[in-house]
């Protein structure tokens, strides 16, 4: 494992847009507020979800689409940079009205509501290609 100690003290709390993608504007906050490095919470509602299904053995993402509402019932990223620009790396697990869930690495969703907690850290972290995962992914 490969890591290293980060520290920092702005935090953030947050309420999404309603109409606009949930990752996007997370990634324009960060510009705004000049986060190079930062993990997030949130909760909320959206619809219209793309999840990014990564295949291991294929090493590739496939794209699986819900066109229906559902419930954030709980959401885990981290922002770094990715080919220059800040990157709202984001994973999510949303219910329906029945209760089931769907979940995995979210590409995009139009947010119905949402709120964040964001923590930063003062460092900078440039994702780079790794060669065994053929995914980008910190070189700490
Ligand atoms: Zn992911």
């Amino acid at each position: 494992m490969d890591y290293q100690r980060v520290e920092g003290d702005r935090e953030f709390v947050a309420r999404l847009e309603h109409g606009r993608d949930w990752r996007e504007q997370i990634e324009a906050f960060a510009d705004e507020e000049d986060i190079d490095a930062a993990f997030y919470i949130g909760l909320g509602a959206v619809q219209d979800v793309t999840i990014y299904f990564y295949d291991q053995e294929v090493q590739e993402y496939y794209p699986v689409e819900f066109d229906e509402p559902f419930e954030v019932t709980s959401c885990l990223g981290n922002i770094s940079h990715l080919d220059g620009e800040r990157f709202a790396h984001t994973h999510v697990t949303l219910s329906r009205e029945d209760g089931s869930m769907v979940g995995g690495h979210l590409d995009s969703a139009t947010t119905f509501a949402g709120e964040l907690y964001v923590r930063e850290f003062d460092t900078q972290l440039e994702r780079a290609h790794d060669d065994v995962t053929d995914l980008d992914l910190w070189p700490l």
